[in-house]
C-alpha cells in the first residue's frame, strides 16, 4: 500500500482546516489537507463575525477573499414584534475588526482551499479518512480516494478540523452529547427581490417569530438571501407537506417576511438539519488537536461557528509549530482552557437568548450605549476580551442586567422613575 510522509495531516478543507494549514505550511512544515467531499460543497454557516477576520489575516486569506466581492457586513439587526434592535460593530467596546462577510460557504470555503494550495499545500479531495493509529505522537492515518484505492499518510501530528465527521471523536469515542437542548431549522436560499436597499444588505438580521423560534435572513452580494427558521422540533409539526411547502407556509405566518418573500423562488428544496449541539470528551491527545467544529458547536443564533472554528485553527496551529519544534505544550492549559473562555461565552448568550434574558435587554425602551457596546462586542465574536465586564462576567452580567430592566419598568409604570442601566 501506498505510504505517504509529511509533518501534519489536516483532516477537512473547512475554514478551520485551511487556517491551520496555511499557518503550519507557512513556518515551514509539510502539510496536507485530506477533504472527503469534491468542492465548492454546501455547507451552512454563512455569517461571520469580525473576529474571524484577524484568523483569516493571519492565514494569508484576505485578499483572495477580498477579491470574491462577498456581501460586507457591519452589524446585526433583531427584530421583535416589529421593534427594532439594531448592532453596529464600529460601536464595539473591545478595539477589532468592524466588519466581515456574509458568504455562501461553498464559494468562501473554496477560495481559501484554493489559496492554501497555492500556497504550497496540497488537498486531496475525495479522499475520506477512515482510521487512524497513533504511536507515541506519531500516526499513522488510513485514507481511501472516491475510485476506493486504499493508502497511507504517516504524520507527526494530525489536525482534525473535519466539521460535522467528527474523526478523530468518533474513532477514539470521545463524542460527548451538548447540554443544550435539541432545535431544528428548515432553510433554503430565495431571489431575493424585494430585498430593500436602504435598510439591508449590510447585515444579518435574526426575526424573533415565536417564543423561542427565530428566524435568519442572511443576504449576499448575488441577490440571493439565506433564509432559515430554527426551533425545538416540536414547532416544526405544526406545519405539514413538502419542506418547500412548510417553508412557505412558516415565511407567510410572519409577518417581517410575508410580502417581501411571498412567492419567492427557492434556489433549492429547503433542507432540514437537527439536533447540532455537541462535544468532545477532550479537545486534544499525544499527537493530534481537534479544531472548528470538531470541539464544540453550540448554536446558530450569534453565528459564532465559523468565528470559532477560525479562532481555535489559528491558536492550534501555532501550539502544533511549538511543539513540532520541540517545544513541550500544556494543552489544556494553552488550548483547551482560552477555547473554553469562547464557547461557554457564547453559551451564555445563546441560553440567555432561548430563555428571554437577551430579549428583555434588546428590546428595551433605553438602553445604555455602553453596555451595549461591551455586548456589541460579543456579537462581534471578541469573546476573549475579558476587560470586558460583559465577556468576563459572561454567566451573571446578562440575568443581573435584565432583571434590573425588569425593575425599571415595573417602577415606572408605577410611577417612580430608576435608571436600571
Ligand atoms: C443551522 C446552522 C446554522 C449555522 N449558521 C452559522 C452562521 O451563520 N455563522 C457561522 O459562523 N456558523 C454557523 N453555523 C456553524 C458552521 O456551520 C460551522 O461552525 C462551521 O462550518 C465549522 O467549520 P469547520 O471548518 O470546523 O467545519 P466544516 O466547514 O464542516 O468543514 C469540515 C470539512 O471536513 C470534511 N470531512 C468530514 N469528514 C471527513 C473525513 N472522514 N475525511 C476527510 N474529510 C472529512 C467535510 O467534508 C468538510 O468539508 C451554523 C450551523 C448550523 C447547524
Amino acid at each position: 500500500m501506498k505510504t505517504e510522509q509529511v509533518d501534519v495531516l489536516v483532516i477537512g478543507a473547512g475554514p478551520s482546516g485551511t487556517i491551520a494549514a496555511s499557518i503550519v505550511n507557512k513556518a515551514g512544515f509539510k502539510v496536507k489537507i485530506v477533504e472527503k467531499q469534491q468542492f465548492p460543497r454546501f455547507v451552512i454557516g454563512e455569517s461571520l463575525l469580525p473576529r474571524c477576520m484577524e484568523a483569516l489575516e493571519e492565514a494569508g486569506f484576505l485578499d483572495a477573499v477580498k477579491e470574491r466581492g462577498f456581501q460586507e457586513k457591519f452589524g446585526a439587526k433583531f427584530v421583535r414584534d416589529g421593534k427594532v434592535c439594531d448592532y453596529f460593530f464600529a460601536d464595539q467596546f473591545t478595539k477589532g475588526w468592524t466588519w466581515t462577510w456574509q458568504v455562501p460557504r461553498g464559494e468562501f470555503d473554496k477560495t481559501l482551499a484554493d489559496t492554501v494550495e497555492k500556497m504550497g499545500v496540497p488537498v486531496n479531495y475525495e479522499t475520506t479518512v477512515t482510521g487512524i493509529k497513533f504511536n507515541g505522537t506519531d500516526s499513522v492515518t488510513t485514507v481511501v480516494d472516491k475510485d476506493g484505492n486504499t493508502s497511507e499518510i504517516s504524520a507527526r501530528f494530525i489536525i482534525d478540523g473535519s466539521g460535522y465527521g467528527r474523526v478523530i471523536p468518533r474513532l477514539f469515542d470521545m463524542e460527548r452529547p451538548s447540554h443544550l437542548p435539541p432545535r431544528k431549522t428548515l432553510f433554503t436560499h430565495v431571489v431575493d427581490t424585494k430585498r430593500s436597499m436602504d435598510d439591508e444588505p449590510n447585515r444579518i438580521t435574526i426575526i424573533v417569530h415565536a417564543e423561542g423560534i427565530w428566524i435568519w435572513v442572511i443576504p449576499f452580494s448575488s441577490g440571493i438571501t439565506s433564509v432559515g427558521f430554527v426551533g425545538v422540533p416540536e414547532f416544526f409539526n405544526k406545519v405539514s407537506g413538502t419542506n418547500e411547502q412548510q417553508l412557505r407556509a412558516l415565511i407567510d405566518s410572519e409577518p417581517y417576511l410575508r410580502e417581501r418573500m411571498k412567492d419567492v423562488e427557492f434556489a433549492f428544496e429547503p433542507r432540514i438539519l437537527e439536533s447540532w449541539s455537541v462535544t468532545s470528551s477532550s479537545f486534544y491527545g499525544d499527537g493530534f488537536v481537534l479544531t472548528g467544529n470538531v470541539t464544540e458547536f453550540l448554536d446558530p443564533v450569534f453565528s459564532s461557528g465559523v468565528t470559532l472554528a477560525s479562532v481555535s485553527s489559528q491558536l492550534a496551529a501555532k501550539l502544533v509549530i511549538r511543539q513540532l519544534n520541540g517545544e513541550t505544550i500544556d494543552w489544556q492549559k494553552e488550548y483547551t482552557e482560552p477555547m473554553m473562555q469562547g464557547v461557554n461565552t457564547f453559551r451564555s448568550y445563546v441560553n440567555g437568548w432561548y430563555d428571554g434574558t437577551l430579549g428583555t435587554i434588546f428590546f428595551s425602551d433605553n438602553p445604555n450605549p455602553e453596555i451595549k457596546n461591551m455586548i456589541c462586542s460579543v456579537l462581534a465574536g471578541y469573546v476573549w476580551d475579558t476587560t470586558n465586564p460583559y465577556v468576563r462576567d459572561h454567566d451573571t452580567a446578562l440575568t443581573k442586567l435584565a432583571r434590573l430592566i425588569g425593575l425599571e419598568k415595573k417602577m415606572n409604570e408605577s410611577g417612580v422613575t430608576i435608571n436600571a442601566n
